[in-house]
């Protein structure tokens, strides 16, 4: 077992942590009286962490999603203790650094491109501290071009129907998860809302643009913009969809002269396979939002790449400002992170390795529904998913597949009734085996229980 820098921690010890943990930590998504206490960890590393007593366990989410490099990259590792000999922190306010100028070098170097006019290219980088505020802050881009540009009355935004864009009350306006909203329906702001196409078949495809066209016709004079999480509703319960879809989506933007905001906090860099999902229907959005995989599985941070004319939309006087920033925007340790991880990307081609670890896991995952097409066993990249039956979110059955795992080494929390790996995109090819065949015994056991 690893040993943590603090040492070993004895039964005892443990027992006290985990009633100190009971008695103040409020535990996220997590029922007030849920029986099972949280796993005690003191390690992590690469694919793996450990649990003060002596545990290993596979991270088969990344650490919901953050970790697409693993734990602790030795790259990341590396740049943070560079980085902090000099400058961890100053405001972006008149001030600027060379870790924040070379990482919105970066990205607007791989952001999405096509042939097409320069005014469209995403350009300009906007850090803020994680998804959520990724989100907002593209919202509040759009709708500040329109107040300022000859069209003040567009501040509505349409959305997918089971989208989810993160926590705070932008983000959740513009998410339709049910489960995630209802309560705060009140204080949420109103979205127009189009379905994602029910199945890949040309007809549904074509009936999904459609109910699109009509919202945009009849809605046109008010759409700020139409928000996407591309390819995949990730929280929704990994519901991949065309890229057709998403292709006739741009075009209808184009067409109303609407923005396209690509919420790529999950699907970004390499998570599907590609850099960013966007790329598999060769798509260039106008505001593009990144985060997770972007902070290195380190600390929050995140960035809004927009493009020149809505950057343009801001040039004047004082009063045209983007009036936004939050404290840490721009924190040079989070540069410095979102450096090593493009770095670590590029240096050990991990985009090229993909291919074959997500035949693996579209392998496994058909295995495991072993012709029941009603599990809907998919992958794309380094996703896979099936389901366990239709009764949502609060479902039972995906936690005991949770448990399941877990006695076997891994760890893979349900979104409801889906059950889902979205392992490190570098996880060696042997770990990866070692997670999907716990995976299917878990679902197996599960099934049987
Ligand atoms: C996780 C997620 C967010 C929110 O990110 P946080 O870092 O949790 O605030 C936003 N959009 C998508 C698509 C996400 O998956």
């Amino acid at each position: 077992m690893k040993v943590a820098a603090r040492g070993r921690i004895s039964p005892e010890e443990i027992q006290d942590f985990l009633a100190l943990d009971t008695a103040h930590v409020w535990h996220p998504y997590t029922p007030a009286e849920s029986g099972d206490p949280p796993l005690f960890v003191q390690h992590a590393e690469g694919p793996y962490f450990w649990t003060a007593d002596g545990r290993r366990f596979i991270d088969g989410n990344s650490s919901w999603w953050v970790a697409a490099l693993g734990h602790r990259h030795p790259r990341v590792l590396h740049a943070l203790q560079v980085q902090m000999q000099s400058l961890t922190h100053i405001a972006l306010g008149g001030l600027t650094h060379e870790p924040a100028i070379l990482l919105a070098k970066e990205l607007v170097e791989i952001a999405p491109t096509a042939d097409g006019p320069s005014e469209n290219k995403l350009t300009k980088v906007f850090y803020s501290d994680d998804g959520s505020t990724s989100v907002e802050v593209a919202l509040k881009l759009a709708v500040q071009y329109w107040a300022q540009n000859g069209r003040p009355e567009r501040g509505t935004f349409i959305a997918l129907r089971e989208a989810f864009h993160g926590e705070t009350v932008g983000a959740t306006s513009v998410g339709g998860i049910a489960a995630f909203r209802q309560v705060y329906q009140r204080m949420l702001f109103a979205v127009e809302y189009v379905q994602t196409p029910s199945s890949n078949s040309a007809e549904d495809i074509s009936a999904a643009v459609d109910s699109l066209r009509k919202l945009l016709r009849t809605k046109q004079s008010q759409i700020a913009g139409v928000i996407v999480e591309p390819m995949v509703l990730g929280a929704a319960g990994m519901k991949m969809y065309s890229p057709v879809f998403l292709q006739a989506i741009r075009e209808l933007c184009t067409e109303f002269d609407t923005f396209l905001i690509a919420d790529e906090v999950f699907t970004g860099l390499g998570r599907t396979g590609r850099m960013w999902a966007c790329e598999h229907a060769s798509v260039v959005p106008d505001i593009l939002c990144t985060a997770k995989a972007l902070s290195g599985a380190m600390f929050p941070f995140a960035a809004t790449l927009a493009s020149q004319r809505v950057f343009d939309g801001f040039r004047g006087g004082r009063e045209r400002a983007f009036l936004y920033g939050h404290s840490y925007c721009g924190n040079a340790l989070g540069c410095v992170v979102a450096r090593a991880v493009l770095q670590t990307l590029r240096e050990e081609n991990v985009l090229a390795a993909i291919a074959a670890k997500s035949a693996k896991i579209l392998h496994a995952m058909n295995q495991i529904a072993n012709g029941a097409s009603d599990m809907a066993p998919r992958a794309l990249g380094m996703i896979g998913a099936l389901e366990l039956g239709h009764t949502g979110y609060h479902s039972g059955r995906g936690w005991m597949v949770y448990r399941e795992a877990l006695a076997r080494g891994v760890y893979a929390r349900p979104l409801g009734d889906t059950v889902y790996v979205v392992p490190p995109l570098n996880i060696q090819d042997s770990v990866l085996d070692e997670l999907l065949t716990a995976l299917a015994g878990a679902v197996q056991a599960a099934l049987r229980a």
